[in-house]
């Protein structure tokens, strides 16, 4: 784990090691004042040495704003080392995103993943730089103190520090009761964003049934949940925090009485009984940076390994040398091909099926007969384990994904558009694109009359995820997506299928269209639009109950004539 985190410094070691300098330089300059006033006292006061005293003031300007410019040093550029690598682990985690396999996406809630994304990074970038400089500065003066105090006085200095190891086993002790609460409130935090993300998102729904009380009563209980383990957590914090404080309150006790009585006795002088007492503070202070620092681990710490347990998840596999498609003609083969999502029932049982180039074959049956699982196989969105599914010959496994994927287009019913203009939403289906290739889609799609109709044209803003568009126009700018991206293979999974029969009718031109010179699988919610296809395959749950053309199932009088009726 550690390991895994230094892997981040390696871009910025330089302004890194400058940091731990200045933090070093700032510590050992934090030492000289106790040094100082002792010899102010035991000196500069009974040889009455003026100028002795000038030249210890002047010094001590001189060192402070030394200090104040290795604070803002550490300050500024401490923060820029741990924003930046908090920087590139977002963008590592969100590299590793999007070569997840779908079934990450849908087995993880959006908010908890965004929660791992942005909360726990911060906490992570907040560890990165402040860490090892409180470590840094915490150690030199630890053990400057030490010395210097030992240079003082042999007896006091061992006093103290005997009962330093009672304090480490406090430390410890409660180290791992904070781990654990706070891995718990990184989780409950998740869990909020989770259920914000959805009741937002769902916000519409919500009004329409009036449901605004029972979301609310939602997220007050995930709300609640979270406030109870923030709370226990600050519970943990409080008595880690007073003990401690305790301890260290002790410590300057037992250092002034047992000092006091050293004094008393003559064995110290006045001014090494100062110096003494000013080093024993000092000496707290990073002992309480080191606690910071073990509960800034442990959030920090918690928080990079939320994080790697995304960058751990399995992406999409590839095989080694994947074969580019190229020239596809657009012979399908589906061959035998069983295929169960993560340990429920079988889906699809050892089911076969040809799609010759350029022909158009139609899938209908019951819903939940796993036609779109069927359609998600072809471009490997899952995983299959048994059969093979071959593209011109060649298995879908041994090509590159993004070769394959690039040649096919795929509709679905529920159209997923991006924030932000038309423009936006059409290109992302062929970045380089002209304005002309855009607009030659969008005709084909027919939706460029409405498009120049808006008062921006294809700079229009679509609102989020498209809401200021009807569905027909929504299901056109996909359909121009997949004209632009012009792949040899169509899938068209209900691609019409939320749409009224007028808006249908008018899309099923575009459509059409879409299907010719290339190879078609068509799924279709309404038998009407599949009438031409070159096969239409009945898929049940107990497998393909029936295929042929339209006449002929019609003829045969079996499921299919049944659905049609
Ligand atoms: P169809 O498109 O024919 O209506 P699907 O392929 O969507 O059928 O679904 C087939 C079966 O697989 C259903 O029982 C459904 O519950 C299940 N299923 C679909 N998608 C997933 C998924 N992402 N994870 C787990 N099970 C799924
Ligand atoms: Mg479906």
């Amino acid at each position: 784990m550690i390991k895994d985190f230094i892997k981040y410094y390696a871009p910025y070691k330089k302004l890194f090691f400058l940091d731990l300098l200045a933090a070093f330089l700032f510590s050992a300059c934090n030492l000289v004042y106790p040094m100082i006033t002792r010899d102010i006292m035991n000196d500069v006061v009974p040889n009455k040495d003026l100028r002795m005293l000038m030249i210890f003031g002047i010094t001590l300007v001189v060192i402070f704003i030394f200090k104040a410019i290795l604070n803002h040093f550490m300050q500024y550029w401490g923060h820029v080392v741990g924003v930046r690598m908090q920087g590139d682990m977002r963008s590592y985690v969100f590299t590793h995103l999007q070569k997840l396999p779908n079934s990450y996406f849908d087995n993880n809630k959006t908010g908890v993943t965004m929660s791992r994304i942005i909360n726990d990074l911060m906490e992570v970038s907040e560890l990165a730089h402040h860490g090892p400089e409180d470590l840094f500065i915490s150690g030199v003066m630890l053990i400057g103190s030490f010395f210097i105090l030992l240079n003082i006085n042999v007896s006091l200095t061992l006093i103290i520090f005997a009962i330093l190891p009672l304090l480490i086993w406090f430390a410890i002790a409660q180290r791992k009761r904070m781990n654990k609460a706070f891995m718990e409130t990184r989780v409950k935090t998740g869990d909020v964003n989770a259920t914000l993300e959805n009741s937002i998102a769902g916000m519409k729904v919500t009004k329409s049934f009036c449901n605004e009380y029972e979301e609310l009563k939602k997220f007050n209980s995930s709300n609640n949940v979270f406030k109870v383990a923030r709370e226990s957590a600050y519970k943990v914090m409080a008595d880690y925090f007073s003990g401690m404080n305790l301890f260290m309150d002790i410590l300057e006790l037992i250092a002034l009485i047992a000092g006091g009585y050293f004094a008393y006795i003559g064995k110290i002088t006045l001014g090494d009984f100062t110096a003494y007492l000013l080093y024993v503070k000092m000496f707290i202070e990073p002992i309480k940076k080191l606690i910071n620092f073990t509960e800034q681990y442990q959030s920090g710490m918690t928080g990079f390994e939320r994080f790697m347990e995304i960058v751990n998840e399995d992406t999409e596999k590839e095989v080694e040398n994947p074969i580019e498609l190229k020239d596809v003609k657009g012979n399908i083969n589906i061959e035998n091909i069983s295929f169960t999502y993560e340990d429920k029932k079988e889906v699809l049982k050892g089911l076969n099926l040809n799609i010759e180039a350029g022909k158009t074959v139609a899938l209908v049956g019951p819903s939940g007969g796993g036609k779109t699982t069927l359609c998600s196989l072809i471009p490997r969105f899952y995983e299959f384990e048994q059969g093979d599914i071959k593209i011109d010959g060649i298995s879908v496994k041994d090509v590159s994904l993004k070769s394959l994927r690039k040649n096919i287009g795929v509709v679905q019913q529920d159209v997923f558009l991006f924030t932000g203009t038309i423009k936006d939403n059409i290109i992302c289906a062929k970045p380089d694109a002209s304005d002309k290739e855009i607009i030659e889609a969008a005709k084909k799609a027919r939706i460029h009359e409405f498009i120049e109709s808006l008062p921006e044209g294809y700079d229009t803003y679509i609102g989020e995820r498209g809401v200021k568009l009807s569905g027909g126009q929504k299901q056109r700018i996909s359909i121009s997506r997949i004209f632009l991206k012009n792949p040899p293979i169509i899938i068209l999974d209900e691609a019409t299928s939320a749409l009224d029969n007028v808006t249908e009718r008018e899309i099923q031109a575009s459509l059409e269209e879409l299907s010719k010179d290339r190879t078609n699988l068509v799924v279709a919610h309404r038998l009407s639009t599949i009438r031409n296809a070159d096969e239409i395959v009945v898929l049940t749950d107990s497998g393909i109950a029936e295929r042929g053309t339209h006449d002929e199932l019609i003829s045969k009088g079996g499921v299919y004539s049944k659905l049609h009726k």
